[in-house]
């Protein structure tokens, strides 16, 4: 039986990291994925495969178009009869796909690492090890040992009871590969990801409306910026229903008819296509967690102790499977401190500047405390706000809309949390996690030269009006 130091189970962006980061320490390491693409093993997991990469690659598609046929024209450039090619758009954001799980398995040959396709379920202890099977349901599965093991299956999304996925009903992946642009697109959920996809298909020209069961939208996001980002989203023709109660889906082939109450009244919508995007829910499927008494919380979440342990000897879980923020970049680095928690190292994921991007026009950002949780946790506090408008780079781009908001502590003057919505935010971000990373104040923001005529200028201001010291407003 082929024996490691370390299995890891899932190949997505926590299992690849943990993989590599382990290889660099000097463990012999596998990697056993399940994941399928057009019938080929396809590193990267639901990130790279079916999530954050496509998602993007056609929200940036997309956006030319619209900047194309809507804004060029502001800027002096008229272009005439720009046409969609879908198939071709499609085809881009595969290749984009390709070039990335290729590189995870280039990666994965450079830090010899051995790959299984598969999946991978705990079976038995054995001796110092874990024995793990390796197979598909139905197939010939093999066996493999390994002293310690990192589970990294991911999340699935979560459907609705009302509304299995099938037909016109899709979960992510299927609103990734449309053939044709929907007419009517309905969205059931305004999180990040019902924006982000609906934002896709709205700007090819799809009349898209969102039933959302809470009041409001992108509820971690400080208040302002989620009403900014609401009026933004409206102007732009997304139609959001909020507080609305499914009552039935029908599917009838065609099209697919939603029923719902808003504000006591029924309605029935009738759309050609259903994008049902309400959250996702652990991965432990196929894992034989049951087998060996991997113990899950009250969810389905693999139960951790703050060093990634889970309730068997030196079986550690990390990424969508244990929850907490369901994002790439936090199973990356939690990828990367197992690695170096099981090599004696002490590994660390720092939870607080967590930075949070949707990528909707505006892009939205933030990371840290909004000011309401920081009052909440009796703290005193300060901010400081700095709008796109009064940016000379974000008028030269010709898009100034929303502001920059930092949240710093009236004691210390310590940033607490950033708040951001306009153009480009998605990269001002990082500036402002790494001065949160290293304790830095509003003062060291706002003292620090920016280049003139930047975005990230606004940052600065925002930074230097917590002190009452913005100069351009
Ligand atoms: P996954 O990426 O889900 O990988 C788990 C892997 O394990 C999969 O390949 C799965 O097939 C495999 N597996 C499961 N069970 C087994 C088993 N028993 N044996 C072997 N293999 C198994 N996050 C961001 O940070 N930024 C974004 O812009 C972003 N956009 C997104 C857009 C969409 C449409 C979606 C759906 C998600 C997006 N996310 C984004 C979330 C991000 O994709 C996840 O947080 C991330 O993929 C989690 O990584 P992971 O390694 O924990 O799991």
């Amino acid at each position: 039986m082929e024996t490691y130091d370390v299995l890891v189970i899932g190949g997505g962006p926590g299992g690849y990291v943990a993989a590599i980061r382990a290889a660099q320490l000097g463990f012999s390491v596998a990697c056993v994925d399940a994941f399928t693409r057009d019938g080929k093993p396809s590193l990267g997991g639901t990130c790279l495969n079916i999530g954050c990469i496509p998602s993007k690659a056609l929200l940036d598609s997309s956006e030319k178009f619209e900047l194309l046929e809507r804004e060029f024209a502001d800027h002096g450039i008229t272009v005439e009869g720009a046409k969609i090619d879908l198939a071709r758009m499609l085809g881009r954001k595969a290749g984009v796909v390709d070039k990335l799980t290729g590189g995870v398995a280039y990666l994965f040959k450079k830090n010899k690492i051995k790959s299984y396709h598969g999946y991978g379920k705990l079976t038995r202890q054995d001796g110092d090890g874990w024995v793990i099977q390796i197979g598909f349901e139905g197939e010939a599965s093999s066996e493999i040992k390994a002293k310690h093991v990192i589970v990294a299956t991911g999340s699935n999304p979560r459907a609705l009871p009302l509304a299995p996925f099938g037909g016109n009903v899709v979960e992510n992946s299927g609103a990734l590969e449309f053939s044709e642009v929907p007419k009517r697109l309905g969205v059931i959920g305004a999180g990040v990801i019902g924006v982000e996809l609906g934002s896709v298909w709205r700007r090819l020209g799809a009349q898209v409306t969102v039933l959302e069961a809470l009041p409001g939208f992108l509820l971690p996001a400080d208040p302002a910026v989620s009403r900014e980002a609401l009026k933004q989203f409206q102007k732009q023709g997304l139609d959001f229903h909020f507080s609305v109660n499914i009552t039935e889906v029908k599917d009838n082939g065609t099209s697919v008819s939603v029923t719902y109450t808003e504000k006591d009244q029924s309605v029935t919508a009738e759309f050609d296509k259903l994008i049902v995007s309400i959250g996702r829910v652990p991965n432990t499927s196929g894992l034989g967690s049951g087998n060996v008494g991997l113990e899950l919380d009250e969810r389905g979440f693999v139960k951790i102790d703050a060093h990634y342990r889970t309730n068997l000897a030196n079986v550690y879980a990390v990424g969508d499977v244990v929850g907490g923020a369901m994002l790439a970049h936090k199973a990356e680095d939690e990828g990367v401190a197992v690695a170096e928690l099981i090599a004696g190292q002490a590994g660390h994921v720092n939870y607080d500047v967590i930075p949070w991007v949707i990528y909707t026009s505006p892009e939205i950002a933030w990371a840290g405390l909004t000011e309401q949780a920081a009052k909440e946790k009796g703290l005193n506090v300060k901010t400081g706000q700095f709008p796109f408008s009064a940016n000379g780079r974000a008028l030269g781009h010709g898009d100034p809309r929303g502001f920059i908001k930092v949240v710093a502590d009236a004691d210390t003057d310590r940033v607490l949390g950033v708040h951001m919505v306009g153009p480009n935010v998605s990269e001002l971000i990082a500036e402002a996690v790494t001065l949160m990373e290293f304790g830095g104040s509003a003062e060291d923001l706002g003292r620090t030269v920016h280049a003139h005529p930047t975005l990230s200028e606004a940052l600065k201001e925002a930074a230097m009006g917590v002190g009452k010291m913005a100069i351009h407003m």
